[in-house]
């Protein structure tokens, strides 16, 4: 079963504040300092359609590191501080014996290719979806663990990385 989740905006649309469109998330449309249309409101978490630096675009991330992160960046920005939140869209999932982690941003239409490092039918393997010119955009380590800050560093070098030693597991990702 497949069961989905909307951003509850109706009390900041009827403040008058942007709401971001389907292709955007839907949410409360923020800058990358997550700062609403109105520059006295601001907007943090689930509820959020972000600008983001590294993907050009808005994103809404629902889960629980974005709510984390994303608040004390906002709380800053109330400050005067200069902010600007570009962290990697990064989720987490377990799922019975099956447990994955998520870092990047690559919706159909957005990739060329996924290279797979490690054995899928052994269930243990990253994902990696690239760019025609061959840009990491997103990686999943699937039931392969302390690899995600390497697979961020991939995703925010926005350099191309060669799919072949991408794929053997004999390159350490640091290496790439
Ligand atoms: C079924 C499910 C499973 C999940 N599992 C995980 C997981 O395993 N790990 C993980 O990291 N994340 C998980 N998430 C995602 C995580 O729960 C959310 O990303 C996180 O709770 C977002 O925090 P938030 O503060 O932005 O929003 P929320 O936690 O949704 O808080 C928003 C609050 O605002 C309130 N509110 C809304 N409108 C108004 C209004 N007009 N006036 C006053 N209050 C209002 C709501 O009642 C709610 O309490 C899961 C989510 C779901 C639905």
């Amino acid at each position: 079963m497949g069961v989905g989740a909307v951003a509850q905006t109706a009390l900041a649309a009827g403040a008058g504040l942007e709401i971001a469109g389907p292709e955007e998330g839907a949410g409360i449309a923020v800058d990358s300092s997550l700062r609403s249309s109105d520059p006295a409101v601001f907007a943090a978490g689930d509820v959020a359609s972000a600008a983001h630096p590294l993907f050009g675009r808005r994103l809404r991330v629902e889960h629980w590191a974005n709510a984390l992160n994303g608040g004390p960046a906002a709380a800053r920005a109330m400050l005067g501080q200069e902010v600007v939140y570009d962290r990697v869209p990064y989720f987490f999932s377990d799922q019975y014996d099956l447990g994955m982690e998520y870092s990047g941003h690559a919706v159909p239409g957005s990739y060329d290719h996924v290279v797979v490092r490690g054995d899928a039918a052994k269930r243990e393997f990253i994902a990696f979806w690239q760019a025609p010119d061959n840009r990491v955009l997103a990686g999943m380590n699937v039931n392969v663990w302390d690899v995600a800050g390497s697979i961020q560093q991939l995703v925010r070098s926005g350099r191309p990385v060669d799919p072949d030693r991408l794929a053997d597991p004999a390159v350490p990702l640091a290496e790439l």
